[in-house]
């Protein structure tokens, strides 16, 4: 069993670094936050002392992060990752940030002789804990090969989608499909609603048919009883459109609904609701009829 570097050891990172510990890895954490790494270390990680630290002490290195810039200032910044680690090691980031970011990180690490693999995942904290995510990966076949049997223990599927970037492109797509089809639900939901019919009902009628999805399943229920305590933030959805839409424009694609979606995200931001879950999308299109989803009186 080899020694593991973890970065990152939040919401998504801590199970997953529990789902090693218990596959009977080494596993050797940092986190600028001292109560996620005490946690972890109470669990059986060894205590990294920074990221650099990490760099030195293991040639294999996940990093858990919430976006782009955090991914740069643990690898590449001041007391980062690179500034220990040796050639031949392999880095895989399994935070969901903008794919340009992914490959300029790559060809930092590339000049030391150190790999990088970006390896985001959907499924959540549920999943997390589970070792159930599905995990979309780019990078080289060779890199691949050696990340998977780790990304087997955190996920129940880990697919090659492409080179460095492809990852967060495929993961970029699913928060796409997600948010969409999270605003699709609500306006149907609202329309309803407004209509008389109890949104339970209308949810049980249509789940077996084409409408049918996982979206559908997890985020109805929570929506018909109110309950918006995240799951998945709003704030970070939010994140996840805004490279969506960079993405876009960098390749010259329009988003429509992309755009429009992450307007709804913005509102509720700028409400002050960044840490609830996205499946409050729905309240914004329920103001905009004055109808809230819920079971008629
Ligand atoms: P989080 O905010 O709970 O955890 C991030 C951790 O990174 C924090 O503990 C923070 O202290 C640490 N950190 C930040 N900068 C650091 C640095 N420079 N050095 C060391 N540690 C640093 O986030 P999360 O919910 O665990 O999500 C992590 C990533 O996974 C995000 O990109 C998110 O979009 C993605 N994701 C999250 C979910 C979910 O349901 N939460 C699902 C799928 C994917």
């Amino acid at each position: 069993m080899a020694t593991v570097g973890f970065i990152g050891l939040g919401i998504m990172g801590r199970p997953m670094l529990k789902n090693l510990l218990k596959a009977g890895h080494t596993v050797i954490a940092f986190d600028c936050n001292p109560a996620a790494l005490d946690e972890c270390v109470a669990a059986g990680a060894l205590r990294g002392a920074s990221n650099s630290d990490i760099g030195a002490r293991t040639d294999m290195i996940v990093t858990m992060l919430p976006d782009g810039p955090q991914v740069e200032a643990a690898v590449l910044g001041a007391g980062g990752v690179l500034e220990g680690a040796k050639a031949g090691t392999l880095i895989i980031d399994m935070s969901s940030i903008n794919p340009l970011v992914s490959q300029q990180v790559a060809m930092a690490c590339a000049a030391k002789g150190v790999d990088f693999i970006d390896a985001p995942v959907s499924g959540g904290e549920p999943k997390a804990i589970d070792g159930t995510l599905a995990i979309m990966v780019g990078g080289s076949e060779t890199a691949f090969q050696k990340a998977e049997p780790l990304l087997k223990l955190m996920g129940s599927s880990a697919l090659l989608t492409g080179p460095v970037g492809a990852g967060n492109t495929t993961k970029l797509a699913n928060q796409i499909m997600v948010a969409c089809n999270i605003a699709a639900m609500s306006e149907a939901l609202v329309l309803t609603t407004r209509c008389g019919l109890d949104p339970e009902v209308v949810f049980n009628a249509v789940k077996g048919g084409l409408a049918g999805s996982t979206v559908l399943n997890a985020k109805a229920p929570m929506l018909i009883a109110r309950n918006f305590k995240a799951g998945f933030k709003i704030k970070l959805h939010q994140k996840d459109l805004r490279n969506a839409l960079q993405t876009a424009e960098a390749n010259n694609v329009v988003l429509p609904l992309t755009a429009l979606v992450q307007q709804m995200l913005s509102s509720l931001m700028a409400d002050g609701k960044g840490d609830l879950d996205h499946s409050a999308i729905a309240t914004v299109i329920e103001g905009l009829s004055h109808t809230e989803v819920k079971k008629p009186s």
